[in-house]
């Protein structure tokens, strides 16, 4: 009758629902299998290609998304029309657009018949993740129960937004007011948040935050300019100034009065001690102030970005028998970027051995193209070791902006020069091109001291002091990072003189080779 029929359907319906699930979409086998799909993905794919021109490679990506730049979300895009959004492009700040893709879809070619075409090319599963890697077969499986075995694997999972201790257990009220900004829903979400007038606060004075906080109050503003809806944007740090884990302090402090210059109103020094969500909605961060320390102090707004670091997704490594690196995190992989005979790792998820400077791990998209490109080539036979600087930026607004390559640790001592400004300071001296030089530190002192002596500025932080010159940063009197701050297009000779490893007790003579005052 009717109801042993209904039964009869829901027994049946798990079988049906198993056999569309199992439509042979995926190939199962895979010549060269790239896990993730974001920048240090698609320099590998186009490295390999490059390098083996019938190659067939299969990407896996947990996104929905083909390959895009993250780098344009937490700045260009905040300063585009929604006409060119709405189409996944961007005004990049010399007013050219730009797709945000790093392809269009016609490039890619169809899983489904990747393995057959003679030419070879690239197929990208979107919205699959691998969760487990057997080494001992060479086999991935997916979060659907597939297997697809490879010849050659890259890890290329990059990471994820970490939250912080008093929103791991907010309830899901708290929830849906916060952001940890990543992609590109993530931006869509916000844009519409911004919009809508709402008060922000972004908790992080990192890269992350500190590129939001100016792009989202100059939204805001230009939104209240227009008679649309704006809200406030707070910054909230546990440091004395914006990108301090690069900048040395002082620059750092400069740093933040021009993030106030854009709008948004940063406090430093703060230490965030809870959150939850207050009667009308708004949510209510307490923090301790160390102006008034003995008590909690409060800031009301709708919404909250998290923008405290990210942790590389090294879930696999437990399947794959890998090894992770228990100081920075990432897979460790040598300076060939390989963990093993067959497995390699590139971008942010990498910690890798570079034969100059050191075990590192570099979060920026510079090193995820240039980690992908060598490990792509290393892939399809090369044996080349990490040799190639990568460089990165940073933009605190259309106005403030600043190029770096090396180790540019805020830890390590610091010389840097700047372009002429006004004589604030006795200590700084001056050469014949008026060029400051400022001296963060006392050279004998080691790196963790040098941090609590740094000079207090004393009234020189004049909006025009620090607005361009290059920083320097030292090991043993050698540079082994450069900061170009607010000068473009001389990375070149930053990157040959971290190679040149010379002994520099001139930093006026060296830094004349930028022409800093020449723009
Ligand atoms: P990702 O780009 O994170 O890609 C990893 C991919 O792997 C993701 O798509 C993820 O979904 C996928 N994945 C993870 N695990 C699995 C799995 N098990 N199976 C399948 N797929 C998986 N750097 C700069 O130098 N300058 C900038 O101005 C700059 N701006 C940035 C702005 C924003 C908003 C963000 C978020 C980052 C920015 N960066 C910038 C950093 C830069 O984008 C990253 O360093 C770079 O994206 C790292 O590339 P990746 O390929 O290693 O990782
Ligand atoms: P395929 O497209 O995966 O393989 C194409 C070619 O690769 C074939 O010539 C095959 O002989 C070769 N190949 C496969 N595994 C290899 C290995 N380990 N070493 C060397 N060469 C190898 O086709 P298939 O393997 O014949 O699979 C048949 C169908 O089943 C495919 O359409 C596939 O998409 C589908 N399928 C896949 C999964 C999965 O988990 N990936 C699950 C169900 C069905
Ligand atoms: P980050 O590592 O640059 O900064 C982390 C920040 O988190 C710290 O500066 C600190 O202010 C904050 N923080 C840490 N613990 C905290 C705590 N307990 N309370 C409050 N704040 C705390 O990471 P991010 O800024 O979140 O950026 C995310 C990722 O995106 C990083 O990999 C970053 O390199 C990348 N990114 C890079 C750029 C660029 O290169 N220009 C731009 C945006 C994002």
């Amino acid at each position: 009758d009717l109801q042993d029929r209904k039964l009869l359907a829901e027994e049946e319906q798990p079988e049906e629902l198993n056999k569309t699930d199992l439509t042979p979409v995926i190939p199962s086998f895979a010549q060269y299998l790239i896990i993730g799909g974001g920048t240090a993905a698609l320099s590998a794919f186009k490295s390999i290609r490059a390098h083996d021109a019938t190659a067939k490679v299969l990407v896996i990506s947990s996104e929905k998304y083909y390959p895009y730049m993250r780098p344009p979300l937490s700045k260009d895009v905040w300063y585009t029309d929604d006409n060119l959004l709405n189409q996944h492009m961007f005004k990049q700040w010399n007013g050219q657009e730009k797709s945000l893709f790093f392809f269009d879809n016609e490039f890619y070619a169809d899983v489904k018949t990747l393995n057959d075409e003679e030419n070879g090319g690239v197929g990208v599963v979107l919205g699959r993740k691998v969760v487990n890697l057997d080494l001992k077969t060479s086999v991935a499986k997916l979060d659907n129960g597939w297997e697809i075995s490879f010849e050659k694997c890259l890890i290329a999972t990059g990471g994820q937004p970490k939250s912080l201790k008093v929103f791991q257990t907010a309830s899901n009220r708290l929830k849906s007011k916060l952001t940890l900004y990543r992609g590109i829903d993530d931006f869509f979400a916000l844009k519409k948040v911004v919009d809508s007038g709402a008060d922000v606060t972004i908790i992080g004075g990192g890269f992350l935050g500190s590129e939001l906080a100016c792009s989202l109050a100059h939204r805001a503003t230009e939104n209240d300019k227009r008679g649309n809806p704006s809200g406030k944007i707070t910054q909230l740090m546990p440091e004395t100034g914006n990108i301090s884990k690069v900048l040395p302090e002082y620059l750092s402090k400069w740093a933040t009065g021009r993030v106030r210059d854009e709008g948004a109103n940063v406090l430093t020094n703060v230490e965030l001690i809870g959150a939850s969500v207050v009667q009308d909605g708004k949510v209510s961060l307490s923090y301790i102030d160390p102006q008034n320390p003995k008590k909690t102090s409060y800031i009301t707004c709708d919404h909250v970005v998290v923008a405290v670091g990210i942790e590389p997704n090294t879930d696999l490594a437990k399947s794959a028998g890998l090894e992770v690196d228990p100081d920075q995190g990432g897979f460790l992989v040598n300076a060939e970027l390989q963990a093993r005979h067959n497995v390699w790792v590139a971008g942010d998820a990498a910690s890798f051995y570079d034969i100059n400077l050191g075990r590192r791990r570099v979060e920026h998209y510079d090193h995820a193209i240039v980690s992908g490109k060598l490990a792509g080539e290393n892939m399809t036979g090369a044996h080349k070791p990490y040799w190639h600087q990568s460089t990165f930026w940073s933009d605190l607004g259309p106005k403030v902006g600043f190029e770096a390559i090396g180790l540019t640790d805020s830890q390590l001592q610091t010389v840097a020069v700047y372009a002429k400004g006004k004589p604030t300071d006795e200590e700084q001296k001056r050469d014949s091109e008026g060029n400051r030089e400022q001296q963060d530190v006392v050279p004998e002192a080691t790196a963790n001291d040098l941090k609590h002596k740094l000079p207090e500025s004393k009234g020189n932080l004049d909006k025009d002091d620090y607005s361009k010159g290059v920083v320097f940063y030292l090991k043993e009197n050698k540079v082994v990072g450069i900061v170009l701050w607010n000068v473009f297009n001389r990375i070149a000779i930053a990157r040959k003189i971290i190679k040149d490893q010379q002994e520099i007790t001139n930093f006026q003579e060296l830094a004349k080779l930028f022409n800093i005052h020449q723009d």
